[in-house]
């Protein structure tokens, strides 16, 4: 008999046992990992009870990762490698500010490659061992092996980066729930996702780079609406105000290295400290033994800063434009990033969204602490009732190009993803060994109003007659929305695949205007794809007409040969015109005078397979 575990009203069930999930903000200057415990994110620190990680890996005698390579930044520069996340997915072509960094790139086509003492690296295994020593942390912190971990991407990575973040996490022996959006992530860490629909703003000012996102949440599914910003703007260009405000104020002789980085350090900490109090001190002692003081007030901070917190405004403006949208109707800010602490952007921010920002979470946390959440979810551990899961959908259709110019949708728009699909497709010719195939994205019939994504060939078909062969064609779209497009044929089982992003470059205005133009445009559609179709049917039946005079002409009389020729000029005559009715017309009347002949060449062809065979052979 089976036995059933009965529980007793008010008594509360067994616990089921929490699998070990992760949140990995991999950042530029810093990274973070964070778990869900006891229902509540936090993010794990170090064994020194530090948070952050720095990004910075050198290769020495062993490899170190954060702070000890961090310290070995100034003496040696050229095996410790810092900001990796810029170079990643990324080939040396594409980096117009190489020379910024003190690699040796090692000039080879694909992606770049850094030469150190220990060998050449790529940007995704300098990647790896930051995440390989986040998850070491996470393990001794959670006494136990990962089951997996969301990590952090920004809104703009493209596929070729965000798949070298993924291939970085497993390289790490990581096992990668999801990519999910920074912005996404610091939504998710204030509860939006949970709130009520509407559309957020989520301002990220960091060390070196700053990043604003229009997020819509409908349905528990967030969107991106737009993402603008700037890589060289962030709290670094603050402390280089003051920096330039001490040399200024003070008049001090040349400064050594050693003076400027001194300083920038102070400047640095004069900037922090003013978050919190009205003055900051500056002292400092210089090489030359001259000693330096000053105090900073806030009020001079504001104004020798002002026009960085304006220069966040740009992106600010220029995102809310591209999504159409004016700053009432944003209904939260997120803020994120260690600079967003300072008041003049606190203001700045209220001021310019009519509303004060959310802030209550850690800055430099939130968005390693929605991580969290999130892997929490993907991993089974959602308490009861707490049955939501976010979901992406797909925001346009992706499907094929089919003969004549038309699409055959394959996974249709709102889908909500993972998701796979499959489809039988067929030759159009005789003895067809390939077939080109055109992966399109849009909601248009004609392929030439859709959007082109990836094209490949599927070859090694073996030659059969025209609609014999079966070639079934897979689409795959992954958490993380990556397609992945493969076309099998069955008999032999030749197979070859393509992975793309469909996402990549598209924005939401242009998603909007692609469905905008299918509605106006769904009439029209609708008769270009019955002409297309007619078409199509068309050149097929005039390309096995005329292939038939040419074997078998001679089974017919003059003048059924003349008629036949007739027919076929006129199909062909009106092949390439807009009339449909006169083409169907004219393929009928084609179709009318080759059925005698259609039938001569049946009779032929079977006393042709007679021919030389015993009579109880045949039976
Ligand atoms: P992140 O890249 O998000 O770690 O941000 C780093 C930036 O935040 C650096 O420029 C820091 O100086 C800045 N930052 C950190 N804490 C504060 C603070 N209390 N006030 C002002 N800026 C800060």
């Amino acid at each position: 008999m089976a036995l059933l575990q009965i529980a007793e009203p008010q008594q509360a069930l067994p616990k089921k046992p929490q699998r070990r999930a992760v949140g990995i903000d991999l950042g530029t200057t810093n990274s973070l990992v964070a778990t869900v415990r006891n229902g509540i994110p936090v993010v794990l620190a170090d064994e020194q009870g530090r948070p952050l990680l720095p990004s910075i890996v050198r290769y020495g005698e062993s490899v170190e990762v954060g702070y000890d390579a961090q310290a070995a930044q100034s003496h040696d520069p050229h095996n410790t490698i810092v900001s990796v996340k810029r170079l990643m997915g990324r080939g040396l072509a594409d980096l117009s500010d190489a020379r910024r960094f003190p690699y040796r790139f090692i000039e080879a086509p694909g992606l770049v490659q850094i030469q150190t003492r220990t060998g050449i690296r790529t940007p995704v295994e300098v990647s790896s061992e930051i995440l390989k020593a986040l998850r070491l942390r996470a393990e001794t912190s959670l006494g136990g092996e990962l089951a997996g971990a969301v990590v952090t991407v920004p809104a703009y990575f493209d596929d070729a980066q965000r798949q070298a973040t993924k291939d970085a996490a497993r390289l790490a022996g990581l096992k990668v729930l999801r990519l999910l959006n920074e912005p996404t992530a610091a939504a998710i860490a204030y509860g939006l996702d949970n709130g009520s629909e509407g559309v957020y703003a989520v301002y990220d000012l960091g060390g070196g780079t700053f990043d604003l996102s229009i997020l819509r949440l409908s349905r528990g599914v967030f969107e991106v609406l737009a993402t603008a910003g700037d890589t060289a703007l962030g709290g670094d260009d603050f402390d280089h105000r003051v920096y330039c405000w001490i040399l200024e104020v003070s008049s001090i002789g040349p400064l050594s290295a050693g003076d400027t980085r001194l300083l920038m350090m102070k400047a640095r900490e004069a900037k922090e400290n003013l978050t919190l109090h009205a003055s900051a001190p500056i002292v400092a002692t210089l090489s030359s033994g001259e000693t330096l003081s000053l105090t900073l007030t806030v009020d001079t901070f504001a104004s020798i800063t002002q026009t960085l917190v304006g220069k966040t405004l740009g992106p600010v403006r220029k995102a809310l434009r591209d999504a159409r949208l004016d700053p009432s109707q944003i209904k939260g800010v997120v803020m994120v990033g260690g600079a967003t602490r300072m008041p003049q952007i606190q203001k700045a921010v209220a001021e310019f969204f009519g509303q004060p920002p959310l802030n209550n979470l850690n800055p430099d946390q939130v968005v390693a602490l929605g991580a969290a959440i999130q892997a929490n979810v993907l991993a089974g551990n959602r308490a009861e009732g707490e049955d939501w899961l976010l979901l992406d959908v797909i925001p346009l259709s992706l499907g094929l190009e089919t003969m004549g110019g038309l699409t055959e949708k394959i996974i249709l728009r709102n889908a909500t993803i993972p998701i796979a699909r499959r489809q039988e497709f067929t030759t159009f010719r005789d003895g067809q060994t390939a077939m080109a195939i055109h992966v399109v994205q849009g909601e248009r019939e004609r392929v030439a109003d859709c959007r082109s994504l990836a094209r490949f060939e599927l070859r090694g078909i073996p030659p059969m007659t025209a609609g014999a062969a079966r070639i079934q064609v897979t689409f795959q779209v992954d958490a993380d929305g990556l397609l992945c497009v493969s076309a099998r044929e069955q008999t032999k089982g030749v197979e070859t695949s393509i992975e793309v992003k469909p996402s990549y470059g598209l924005s939401d205005t242009e998603i909007a205007r692609m469905l905008q133009e299918s509605y106006a445009h769904a009439a029209d559609d609708m008769n270009a794809r019955a002409l297309a179709e007619a078409q199509v049917d068309a050149e097929r039946i005039a390309t096995a007409t005329a292939g038939a005079l040419q074997t078998d002409g001679g089974l017919l009389l003059a003048p059924e040969r003349d008629a036949i020729e007739h027919a076929l000029a006129e199909v062909r005559r009106l092949i390439s015109g807009e009339d449909r009715r006169a083409l169907q017309a004219a393929v009928d009347a084609l179709n009318r005078v080759t059925e005698p002949f259609a039938a001569r060449r049946m009779d032929r062809g079977v006393a042709r397979a007679l021919t030389g065979r015993r009579v109880d052979a045949l039976n």
